[in-house]
């Protein structure tokens, strides 16, 4: 594949589970990445990733979330099965079936997989029919537990994390087939900008940041921390792909409007032009279901021009699909943005 790193980097950061709330791994991975390429990163109080990559003139802040969905345990069952409450907003038809890791207090990880309360056609009448909703899930621990007391005597506990399996998958064809593209896919860009600024000896045109936010999928991702010289902030988050969305799994996507109203013409404007001066493959759109750490950021007050890209990414908050077409597009155009 032409950008190896690229999808490397990719797949280390998805192994890595970090829903909401629980991402100090993954924060410490970056942290260490970015330090291997010479960079001095630093962390917010609340645990946001931030680093200079360096340059002079309008700050330019490039945002992506390392948190993803989730859930947590909320109650043990008599049964000895889990109940859980979401992390971030998805259907329970796109995680019925999945393996999942119930991390304790202890730092202990169990394994599981999160199934419906009626899971064997042989067993349930209801097996088919039964409302794919919260309360008729749950999850089923490859444990010997048979009851709540047996849960807890294994450490497991309301308020656990639990981490849904990635199932990262590379084709020949070029497609990444994984969950949590959303929006590690972006993390991964903005982790090969900073390799691609040594790698390739290439001047900065402005000051740039990258600053990873950790609380996204709950909605306050971007909302402090910012950089205090930001005039620019461009969050690198998952383009939406379906229905009558011009975006692709093999584009940049360049985000107009989303429900929090439309982005700053100035920025969608210097972002297209970017992208047609190098032939880079982009698509302008209008996400109907769809807020970005962008919005956190000027909702919490922050005075900025901003804006909103990323690789095309099919099947979102399920089991997600991009192509390495839409990373190394999305890579070339943040390069030829900071860089001139
Ligand atoms: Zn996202």
């Amino acid at each position: 594949m032409k950008n190896s790193y690229l999808t490397k980097i990719l797949e280390e950061l998805v192994q890595i589970p970090s829903p909401s709330g629980f991402t100090s791994d993954v924060t410490s991975f970056i942290v260490a990445e970015l330090q291997h390429w010479g960079y001095k990163p630093w962390q917010s109080r609340k645990g946001s990733c931030v680093v200079s990559l360096g340059g002079d003139g309008s700050p330019l802040v490039l945002n992506a979330h390392v948190d993803t969905l989730g859930a947590m345990v909320k109650s043990l069952k008599v049964t000895g099965r889990v109940e859980f409450t979401c992390i971030g907003r998805f259907t329970m038809f796109s995680v019925e079936g999945e393996n999942c890791r119930v991390h304790t207090q202890t730092g202990e990880t169990f394994t599981g997989t999160i199934q419906s309360t009626s899971p064997s056609v042989h067993v349930f009448d209801d097996a088919a029919t039964k409302e794919r909703r919260l309360k008729n899930m749950e999850i089923r621990l490859d444990e010997v537990v048979k009851s709540k007391e047996d849960l807890q005597s294994l450490g497991v506990e309301p308020g656990n994390f639990v981490s849904i399996d990635p199932r990262f998958m590379l084709t020949p064809s070029g497609f990444v087939k994984s969950r949590h593209l959303d929006d590690k896919a972006g993390v991964a860009v903005l982790l090969d900008l900073a390799r691609r600024l040594r790698e390739e000896n290439l001047a900065l045109e402005r000051k740039v940041y990258l600053f990873f936010s950790i609380y996204e999928e709950v909605g306050h991702g971007a909302s402090s921390g910012i950089p205090e010289d930001a005039e620019e902030v461009i969050s690198v988050d998952m383009g939406a792909v379906g229905d009558t969305l011009e975006t692709s799994e093999y584009v940049v996507s360049i985000c107009a409007k989303d429900s929090g109203g439309p982005y700053d013409a100035r920025v969608v404007r210097a972002l297209v032009d970017t992208a047609k001066k190098h032939s880079i493959d982009y698509s302008v759109d209008i996400y109907p279901f769809y807020g970005s750490d962008a919005g956190a950021s000027l909702r919490a007050g922050y005075d900025v021009r901003f804006g909103l890209i990323g690789p095309g990414v099919e099947a979102s908050h399920a089991y997600e699909r991009t192509h390495v077409y839409a990373l190394s597009n999305t890579s070339d155009l943040l390069v030829h943005y900071a860089s001139g």
